[in-house]
């Protein structure tokens, strides 16, 4: 029955784009056959201090790294809006390009997940997409996401609409929530960031001409 094309969604900051973000977009992609994942530069990103990078430099580092790779592309929409930009609104302007034959799937780490209901209308998300959960390791300081427990409302949300069934995926365009194992990568851009403070290379965290892109514009230096 699985009739409908199946796109992935991958926003984030890309503060700078890395192999933990790369990979997971490529098991997904090809666990459950898309045809395509979009990655999509957060412009202004709602939840997160503003970025230090331009929105134009994250974005090229992500070009950078996507290339060669013909199932993924770098989508500019939230770079051609003004104010913050929230996630809604990508989806319905992703759902007026791409109608309702395309099933939409946000990729989303569990780290994400714990605060989605602190998004904007963030119990329309499922009208305009399915959401694709993958469990993102501990790295650094960060605490066990395992022991936080999802409040009550996002557990509720999570029981509604959460399947196991992968064809659900292509069978509606939206609404559906599940949850996909991958290669446990614990990198952060936020360790990378670090790493270049303290003069230390992230090389093999993140492909070469993204590193090679970070050292020609000096960022993160500081
Ligand atoms: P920062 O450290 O600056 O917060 P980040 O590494 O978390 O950045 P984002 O651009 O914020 O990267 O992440 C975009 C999406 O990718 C989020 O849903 C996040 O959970 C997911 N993600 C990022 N890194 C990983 C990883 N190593 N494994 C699984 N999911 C990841």
């Amino acid at each position: 029955m699985a009739t409908l094309r199946l796109v992935g969604i991958l926003g984030g900051t890309f503060n700078p784009i890395h192999f933990g973000h790369l990979r997971i977009a490529q098991e997904l992609a090809e666990s459950l056959n898309m045809d395509e994942v979009r990655f999509i530069p957060s412009a202004n990103p709602p939840h997160k201090p503003a970025p230090t990078v331009s929105a134009q430099q994250r974005a090229s580092m992500v070009q950078l790294a996507i290339a060669n790779n013909p199932l993924f592309s770098c989508d500019m929409r939230e770079l051609n809006r003004q104010g913050a930009s929230y996630t809604i609104d990508t989806l319905i302007s992703l759902r007026e390009e791409l109608g309702v034959e395309t099933a939409l799937c946000l990729i989303m780490g569990s780290d994400a997940f714990l605060h989605l209901d602190s998004w904007h209308r963030w119990q329309d998300l499922l009208n305009y997409c399915h959401i694709v959960l993958v469990q993102r390791p501990i790295i650094g300081t960060q605490k066990d996401l395992s022991k936080l427990s999802l409040s009550p409302v996002l557990k509720d949300f999570l029981a509604q609409h959460y399947t196991e069934n992968c064809e659900d995926l292509s069978d509606k365009n939206a609404g559906f929530i599940s949850m996909h194992p991958i290669t446990p990568l614990a990198i952060s851009a936020t360790e990378i960031r670090k790493l270049i403070a303290q003069k230390q290379s992230p090389r093999y965290l993140l492909p070469n001409a993204v590193l090679d892109f970070i050292v020609k514009n000096t960022l993160y230096t500081q």
